[in-house]
């Protein structure tokens, strides 16, 4: 029997389309033609590649309205916020397609006798398990680099957003990929084990929870398929001076609003030093209140759904359990009075180890502020936490930003800028965020058969 996958406006929460969800035989052949697939993609040189991802890059341009209109009814976000993930993406196939193959470059050792050669060839078929709160750069930032270096991929994309994962399978196959190279895979998280034990992967790479992650590394470990795993965040968002404080304040509303707060690297602590505290939660919460509910394709709305009823059910029930553990509310705490997946924008204060704000993962529009006496205090407060992903550090002196950024515990870190994403730099986590890195020369090494051809 088939099960669905359902694509629901959260706006609405409405059945937009459904889609049966492939079986396991289709699942079997999806992997055998993407392994036939990658016996012809491997041997064309990079640049025949790089064209194809270049071309998906011209392509997602061209139809940039249909993109960025499927993902605002499939997810949610504003639609504003849709383009900007659409010419992201855009970059990036750009990127990659034009400086992958340099990237890929053979790299001579020397040696005493004879010569060592250590070159850069694919695995195979790989898995990509992706979430639906970027449904287009979550995919593109495996997908670009992987499909340079010669890999062919096979695409398990969130439940909640099919029919952005059938139009990046158009997009790959109208910019000239053959049959097998990019598939997407129409399955919910329970039948994808079977693909995670078929010997033809060779890798996984899964952006999405914890659980996720945990479930898939230990699956892929018993197959001995190299995972990489992007997972959850709560990142800290450090404020050491009151200097440029319009800006930094500013900051601290683009870095937790973003995407409604649903990024792995949303500043979902703010650590203020000293008396600053009081303005800071004071200037947050003006702008909090700005955000009024409405419908995300109207581009004057602020405030738009999470991704579902679930989401921001779960979102609220957090925010309810922390208060109920003796936090207070600045601003919001509820969700409105009105059909769709909606949350009020909040700002919670007085919270303390033990509670759900503070040992938890906030995917939503809620802000956490903290006060501390002191820099140490601030690295210290930062670092008591199970995820290590990203960081911001505010303050003029530089120095001074630096010397705080290094003792961060994180995988990146920005200083005077909410953390973000370029297609030139690597993306990735350390601790319960799991390991590996996107993006960069560092994210096409991941999947990469370093081969060494030792000659006399
Ligand atoms: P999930 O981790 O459940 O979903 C992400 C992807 O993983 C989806 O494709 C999902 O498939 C798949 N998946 C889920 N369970 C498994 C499993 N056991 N084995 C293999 N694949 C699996 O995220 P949710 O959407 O449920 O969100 C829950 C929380 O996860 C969020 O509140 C947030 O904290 C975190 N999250 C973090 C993201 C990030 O960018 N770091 C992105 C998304 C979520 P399916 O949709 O079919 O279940």
């Amino acid at each position: 029997t088939r099960t669905s996958i359902s694509s629901v406006n959260p706006y609405t929460n409405e059945v937009i389309r459904e889609f049966p969800a492939m079986t396991e035989e289709e699942l079997d052949r999806a992997v055998e033609t993407a392994h036939d697939a990658f016996q012809s993609w491997r041997w064309l040189a990079a640049a025949e590649r790089a064209a194809v991802v270049r071309m998906a890059g011209e392509l997602l341009v061209e139809r940039k309205d249909e993109f960025a209109r499927t993902i605002t009814l499939e997810m949610g976000k504003r639609i504003g916020e849709s383009y900007d993930e659409v010419d992201l993406v855009a970059d990036i196939l750009r990127y990659y397609g034009q400086h992958g193959p340099g990237m890929l470059t053979d790299r001579t050792v020397p040696v005493d006798e004879g010569s060592a050669v250590v070159a850069n060839r694919p695995l195979g078929p790989l898995l990509g398990i992706m979430p639906w709160n970027y449904p287009l750069y979550q995919v593109a930032r495996f997908a670009a680099p992987n499909l340079v270096a010669g890999n062919t991929i096979l695409l398990k994309h969130a439940s909640n957003c099919p029919q952005s994962a059938i139009l990046l399978e158009r997009l790959f196959r109208d910019a000239g990929a053959p049959e097998g190279v990019y598939t997407n895979l129409l399955v919910p998280a329970a039948g994808i084990g079977r693909v995670i034990d078929n010997r033809l992967i060779q890798g996984v790479s899964l952006t999405g929870s914890d659980r996720a992650g945990e479930r898939t590394a230990e699956r892929a470990g018993r197959n001995i398929e190299k995972t990489v795993l992007e997972l959850g965040g709560s990142d800290p968002f450090i404020v050491l001076d009151g200097k440029d404080f319009d800006r930094t304040v500013e900051a601290a509303v683009v870095g937790r609003m973003s995407n409604m707060g649903q990024s792995c690297v949303s500043a979902k602590r703010m650590i203020i030093v000293g008396d600053l505290f009081v303005e800071f939660v004071e200037r947050l919460r003006d702008r909090f209140a700005e955000f009024a509910p409405g419908d995300p394709l109207d581009p004057a709305t602020t405030l738009a759904p999470l991704s579902s009823e679930k989401a921001a059910e779960n979102l609220a029930a957090q925010v309810r359990d922390t208060v109920s553990q003796g936090a207070t509310l600045v601003i919001g705490g509820g969700r409105p009075d009105r059909p769709g997946a909606f949350m009020d924008a909040t700002i919670l204060v007085d919270v303390r180890p033990g509670m759900r704000a503070y040992d938890e993962e906030l995917f939503g529009p809620v802000a956490v502020v903290y006060q501390v006496a002191d820099e140490d205090e601030a690295v210290a407060l930062a670092n008591d936490n199970p995820y290590g992903l990203g960081g911001a550090v505010f303050c003029r002196d530089l120095d001074r930003a630096r010397r705080v950024a290094e003792r961060l515990d994180t995988g990146m870190v920005w200083i005077n800028h909410p953390t973000s994403s370029r297609p030139e730099l690597p993306f990735g986590g350390i601790k319960c965020s799991g390991y590996g890195r996107e993006l960069s020369d560092l994210g096409i090494q991941e999947f990469l058969n370093k081969k060494l051809i030792r000659s006399f």
